[in-house]
């Protein structure tokens, strides 16, 4: 049975996975329930699959794309899909937002906003499907040599819990502008919105098999999916540690991966910032959505001689801040799960152990219900570039002050974690803005802002630890495809 979007967000819903335009259980039966992170009540069940329902998925996938038509349908057949798809999702907006929403804790205006980059990202990859191509090369005389972008074949997706909308919308809106079919494997604790996008699809006219959802546990479907031997290529974001098994599973059967593993990003401020400007934007970029965000700005630089008084603005506003519940539409939302909680809890308390001092601390609101998965905001003060605290993804709503004598410490302290997907730089000089975002090491670099989110014209990913590969933009178009050389003789 196919459900009508208004009903998901009732109590009690029992959603299927998606797995050749069919709505099924997983094959052993077996349910998992869903949470709200809000109130850790159950409100909703996905099934559980196994290795048996990834296969299944995966075959549906392989007959999609080998039997046609979407591998093989004019690019701008597949592109129409991809926009009607988008029109759906706008239309769809109230209802997903609420979903997502509920299902991951984040503010209900968070959801809103996910849901217009998951419109825009179909939209744009509708729009690009026809719009890459590949080239004519001077070759030797008597020949005409030219490169094809094809298709990879079987794709799998694997999905984290931070951006289920958005995330999944990236790996399938370029996937299959590339003519690729999909196996979507989204997180345990987030998986609602995936199954509904799916419908949506098949709605907007995009075949049965094409974009199969299974849903399960991370160590059971999730590791079925990244060794299935049929699958031609997988694309994953998530923890670093995922992302290394996943890895040597694809280095078994030798195919190629996507791989964004999060970051620990810098922004730097220096003297001659627009202080004013940053305040909003330092502090929003490490509490949207309770700071688990890959590109959170987790690490502020600030030079030696603004120090204090830029510690001090951001202490009084880390003050003034309140998680609550999704509805309640407060500063942050509650963590996804109690694991989460209790690892960002477990961090900070390590890191005071080890003389780390907090300066600020907001608070959880009052109204927030039991049970909830709630971590307050906390601002520690100058820290030792080597402390723990200062080096791990913590993936919470903890930001980390270091200060800086001049330009040249400013990079080296940027650049001294193992990660590098975002940074950001403030400051009026302009050759030092030039100078600075050349020399920061990570994937994209925002100079008197910050923000990689809405951004889905830009390629995003990480240099380092955080990741290989590119999404967003056309960018992801290459990473989605694979160029073929056809060499005609003729003289
Ligand atoms: P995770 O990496 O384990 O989970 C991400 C996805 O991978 C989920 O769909 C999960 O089911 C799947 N998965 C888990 N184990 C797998 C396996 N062995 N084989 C294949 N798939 C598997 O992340 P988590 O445990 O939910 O979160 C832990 C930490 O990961 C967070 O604290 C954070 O630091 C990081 N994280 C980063 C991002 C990001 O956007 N970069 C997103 C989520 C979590």
């Amino acid at each position: 049975m196919t459900l009508h979007i208004s009903q998901t967000v009732a109590e009690g819903i029992a959603f299927n996975q998606l797995i050749d335009g069919r709505s099924v259980e997983a094959l052993s039966g077996k349910r998992i329930d869903v949470l709200c992170p809000s109130d850790g009540k159950v409100f909703a069940s996905i099934p559980q699959a196994g290795a048996a329902d990834v296969d299944l998925a995966v075959k549906a996938a392989r007959k999609a794309f080998e039997d046609g038509p979407w591998s093989r349908m004019p690019a701008v057949e597949r592109g129409r899909a991809l926009t009607r798809l988008s029109f759906l999702i706008e239309g769809a907006g109230e209802e997903l937002a609420a979903l997502e929403s509920r299902d991951t804790g984040k503010p209900l205006r968070q959801g809103k906003a996910d849901v217009t980059a998951t419109m825009r990202y179909y939209e744009f990859y509708g729009g690009a499907a026809d719009k890459i191509h590949g080239d004519t090369i001077p070759f030797l005389e008597g020949y005409t040599a030219l490169t094809l972008r094809e298709p990879h074949g079987v794709v799998a997706g694997i999905i984290p819990w931070n951006y289920p909308l958005q995330i999944m919308a990236r790996v399938v809106g370029a996937a299959l502008a590339m003519g690729n079919t999909l196996v979507i494997k989204p997180a345990e604790d987030a998986s609602l919105t995936a199954i509904r996008v799916a419908e949506l699809a098949l709605e907007a006219g995009i075949p049965a098999g094409v974009l199969n959802v299974v849903t399960g546990y991370g160590a059971e479907a999730g590791a079925a999916l990244s060794a299935h031997p049929d699958v031609d290529y997988v694309t994953f974001t998530g923890s670093t540690g995922t992302g290394t098994a996943i890895q040597q599973a694809a280095a078994t059967h030798n195919r190629g991966v996507t791989m964004e593993l999060g970051g620990k990003s810098p922004q730097i401020v220096f003297a001659d910032a627009d202080i004013e400007a940053a305040l909003p934007v330092l502090v929003n970029a490490i509490i949207q959505n309770g700071g688990q965000t890959c590109s959170a700005g987790s690490r502020i630089l600030i030079e030696r001689s603004i120090f204090d008084a830029v510690a001090n603005a951001l202490a009084d506003r880390f003050a003034k801040l309140t998680a609550d519940a999704h509805y309640a539409d407060g500063d942050l939302g509650p963590l996804i799960n109690a694991k989460q909680a209790d690892r960002v809890a477990g961090l900070v308390a390590d890191a005071e152990a080890n003389g780390a001092s907090v300066i600020a601390r907001g608070s959880i609101a009052e109204s927030a219900p039991e049970g909830g998965f709630y971590h307050a905001p906390v601002l520690f003060g100058a820290l030792d570039p080597k402390a723990g605290i200062a080096q791990a993804e913590v993936f919470g709503p903890v930001l980390t002050l270091f200060a800086f004598g001049d330009e040249q410490e400013a990079v080296r302290l940027a650049n001294a974690t193992d990660y590098g997907l975002v940074a950001g730089v403030w400051t009026r000089d302009g050759a030092r803005q030039h100078r600075v975002a050349k020399r920061v090491r990570a994937g994209q670099v925002f100079v008197n802002g910050y923000g990689a989110g809405g951004g889905i014209e830009l390629p995003f990913g990480g240099f380092k630890r955080s990741g290989h590969g590119r999404e967003k933009g056309f960018e992801a178009l290459y990473d989605m495809s694979a160029t073929k050389t056809v060499v005609f003789k003729h003289d």
